[in-house]
């Protein structure tokens, strides 16, 4: 004879049984969908110092042009700096094309005179598309199958002064900027709407649909609203739609602007490796 309470024990282990079943069913669909859905960009933010200690001693993974312009700064900062934005734009580039950092060759040839400099492309791979930023102590980088752009603004980093402003800005945007400026206390807000205004435009340079001399021509006062943070805002370009995501971090006092021809709001942001976020199109 089964006793009444065993029966309970059995029904009661059964339910919990099913419960547990259909949590690990809805987790794996969960992480199926990622996994099925294919990741069309990453990018990073780090502090220098932090990207630096990831290099693996004694490798020789810089190019004889990067080698040469990193000796030729002359303050140590400004040299940390952009070996970490090399470095950390092949760590990122590693999960793209499932190579480790060091054996990925980059190279830069500027359109113009064909020095080497401007935009970044990873040797071999003549379909991904590359964009690194430094600025005082921190770097960005980002890798795509579609069109990306990163950039990032110190705040300690000198203030863009007034007469520079009204040069790149548009007159909404300066009227916003200016209004901020009526407060006192929103001065950060000011100072800060400006540098991500400028990580945007530079972006657009970046994307080759802007050029130094027409940053006040594209206006994107949308990003100036004060609920900015983590918010996408779409600029329709003369060539591509570009949607911009900030990703300034008042922790390390950086302004910063990824850019991408992808439609952001019908993205999501995954966290992967060493603060490398990955972009799925839903
Ligand atoms: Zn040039």
């Amino acid at each position: 004879m089964i006793s009444g309470s065993l029966i309970g024990y059995i029904i009661v282990g059964l339910f919990l049984e099913v419960i547990v079943s259909c949590v690990c069913t809805v987790a794996f669909l969960f992480r199926l969908k990622y996994w099925v859905m294919k990741s069309l960009a990453y990018y990073s933010l780090g502090l220098t110092p932090v990207v630096l200690s990831r290099i693996p001693a004694e490798t020789d993974w810089m190019a004889p042009y990067e080698l040469d312009r990193a000796s030729s700064f002359a303050a140590r900062s400004d040299r940390d700096d952009y070996i970490a934005a090399h470095w950390l734009v092949r760590e990122v580039a590693s999960h793209v094309v499932g190579s480790v950092p060091e054996r990925l060759m980059i190279g830069q040839v500027c359109s113009d005179c064909g020095g080497n400099h401007g935009k970044p492309f990873l040797r071999g791979h003549p379909h991904i598309h590359l964009s690194l930023s430094h600025t005082i102590g921190v770097v960005a980088a980002a890798v795509g199958e579609v069109a990306i752009a990163i950039d990032v603004e110190s705040n300690v980093a000198e203030r863009l002064d007034d007469s520079v402003l009204e040069t790149v800005m548009t007159s909404s945007e300066l009227s916003i900027l200016r209004q901020v400026d009526i407060d006192p206390t929103s001065d950060a807000l000011k100072e800060g709407g400006a540098r991500r205004l400028w990580c945007a435009k530079e972006c657009l340079i970046k994307l080759g649909l802007l050029t130094l001399d027409t940053m006040c021509v594209a206006d994107l006062s949308r990003l100036l609203t004060p609920s900015h943070k983590h918010i996408c805002r779409r600029y329709l370009g003369e060539s591509m739609n570009v949607s911009f995501f900030d990703i300034s971090d008042t922790s390390i006092d950086v302004h910063g602007i990824f850019a991408c021809e992808l439609d952001m709001t019908k993205c999501e942001f995954m966290p992967i490796a060493h603060g490398v976020s990955s972009i799925v199109r839903l």
